[in-house]
């Protein structure tokens, strides 16, 4: 659903805001009047993606004893053609005359009717619900153009002529170049089904409307897996990797109430697919996609060995050949990154009438673990030292802020996320003591120095 309520409106104006003036995002090209819908990513944000991927590294690759590949943003063209994107990877746009601005006839129903099934209906017939019915949209009289199909698929060229045949694409999913290395990565690894290949990267769509903050932008980032198994077990697995996802985003802190597992109706899976099922997060415009699960058959491996004339069979160990299921987790970093912020931002009022801000961001993602606040200018150098040690001598993510109160300070490390404040006070050389805030609770307590990074293993 995509009805934006005034309040939330509001609200998420707010949340972008803070997150803009914190250092998580900034508007692209932003001394140029900016891209639509284009955000760069802070270094508070970039902290967080590189926590997420290398906890999606350690659940969906190592433990589970997948393989982790890096193929590239520009493929050969067939890519394209055989996986079927050229053809059909495509949104359909229709465009209000009067104002010469071009919308998702999908989204402009749904902003209306928010239950109605899209695709049970023709193309003819959605062309016709709007026109008869939207009189008025984005708040202008409407004069409806004819509804047609636009390829999403961000067209470039390769080399320095510039003709039909150096005509190639940006990546729209990281999926292809999985698929296309599925044979090499079987020989060069020896790998017995069942096994994934998955890879994280940029992909690009030229999204008819991109909005919503990131969670529609014509640039983004997936986390996706390949997982290779034989038919009989495709079930299972797809079972498996559901599991498996909705777990991941819990442990990374999202709210259960949140989150919902919806499976698609018959009508709205791909024509090759088996199932699919999406986790969906409760965004501030309402439930949106957060990532999918699909147990895609054999139908792209089938397609490259056709557009290839290469096998892509497996040889199982009774001899037999194969052309294996693949079950699809595709998770966008982006929408992610928002829906942890999202899910973490909160005004707290305090005792004395005050407010503060807090991400309650979940330890492992965070930006920081820690900061490290003297308490006056005069516990600078103190301080100072046990940051240098932390970050000579340990892993864990850690800031320091010496300027202002110590109270704007702490405000300033709850409005980002840190779970906690080590303050370097008086009694630190003396007592060899720090005290340690913790960011939900406010509560301090005092431990030695020594013990700072034990501390922070056992929490
Ligand atoms: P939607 O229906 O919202 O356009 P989709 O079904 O086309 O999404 P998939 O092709 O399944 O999306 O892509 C897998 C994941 O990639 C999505 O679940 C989402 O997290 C992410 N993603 C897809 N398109 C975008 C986009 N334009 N901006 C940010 N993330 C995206």
């Amino acid at each position: 659903m995509y009805f934006v309520d005034n309040n939330l409106e509001k609200d998420i104006q707010n949340v972008i805001a803070h997150l803009k003036n914190q250092g998580f995002v900034y508007q692209n090209s932003e001394i140029y009047g900016g891209v639509v819908n284009t955000w760069d990513y802070g270094p508070l944000a970039v902290a967080m993606l590189n926590q997420i991927k290398s906890f999606w590294i350690n659940e969906f690759i190592r433990k589970e004893k997948n393989f982790l590949i890096d193929s590239k943003i520009i493929m050969n063209r067939s890519v394209w053609k055989a996986s079927g994107h050229l053809d059909n990877f495509s949104d359909y746009l229709i465009e209000n005359k009067n104002n010469n601005k071009r919308y998702r006839a999908d989204h402009i129903l749904k902003d209306l009717y928010p239950e109605m099934e899209i695709e049970k209906y023709s193309l003819e017939q959605l062309e016709q619900i709007i026109k008869e019915k939207v009189k008025k949209y984005d708040g202008i009289e409407t004069n409806w153009g004819n509804i047609r199909p636009f390829n999403l698929m961000f067209k470039t060229q390769m080399g320095a002529i510039d003709n039909a045949a150096s005509e190639t694409f940006l990546r729209p999913e990281t999926a292809q170049g999985i698929f296309v290395n599925f044979k090499n990565l079987s020989r060069s690894s020896r790998a017995k089904l069942p096994f994934g290949i998955g890879q994280i990267g940029k992909s690009f769509r030229n999204e008819i409307t991109p909005r919503d903050f990131i969670f529609r932008t014509r640039e983004f980032e997936q986390m996706e897996l390949e997982f290779f198994c034989e038919e009989k077990d495709s079930d299972y697995f797809y079972r498996y990797w559901i599991k498996k996802a909705k777990e991941f985003v819990l442990f990374l802190g999202l709210k259960e109430n949140n989150i919902r597992l919806r499976e698609h109706s018959k009508e709205e899976l791909s024509h090759y697919s088996k199932g699919t099922l999406d986790i969906e997060y409760l965004f501030p415009f309402g439930w949106g996609e957060l990532l999918g699960i699909a147990n895609r058959g054999s139908f792209d491996l089938e397609q490259h060995m056709k557009f290839s004339n290469q096998s892509l069979e497996y040889l199982k160990e009774d001899g037999s050949k194969i052309i294996p299921f693949a079950i699809e987790p595709s998770i966008g970093l982006d929408r992610l990154l928002f829906a942890l912020l999202i899910d973490a931002y909160e005004i707290e009022k305090l005792e004395n009438d005050e407010e503060r801000i807090i991400l309650k961001l979940n330890k492992k993602i965070a930006p920081y673990e820690l900061a490290i606040l003297p308490l006056t200018k005069k516990q600078a150098n103190e301080a100072k030292e046990i940051y240098n040690n932390l970050l000579m001598h340990t892993n864990l993510r850690v800031t320091y802020d010496e300027s202002g109160s110590i109270g704007k300070r702490y405000r300033r490390q709850d409005a980002i996320g840190t779970p906690y404040c080590i303050t370097v006070d008086f009694d630190s050389p003396i007592n060899n003591t720090i005290t340690i805030r913790n960011r939900d609770t406010m509560k301090q307590e005092t431990i030695s120095i020594n013990e700072i990074e034990n501390y922070f293993r056992n929490i």
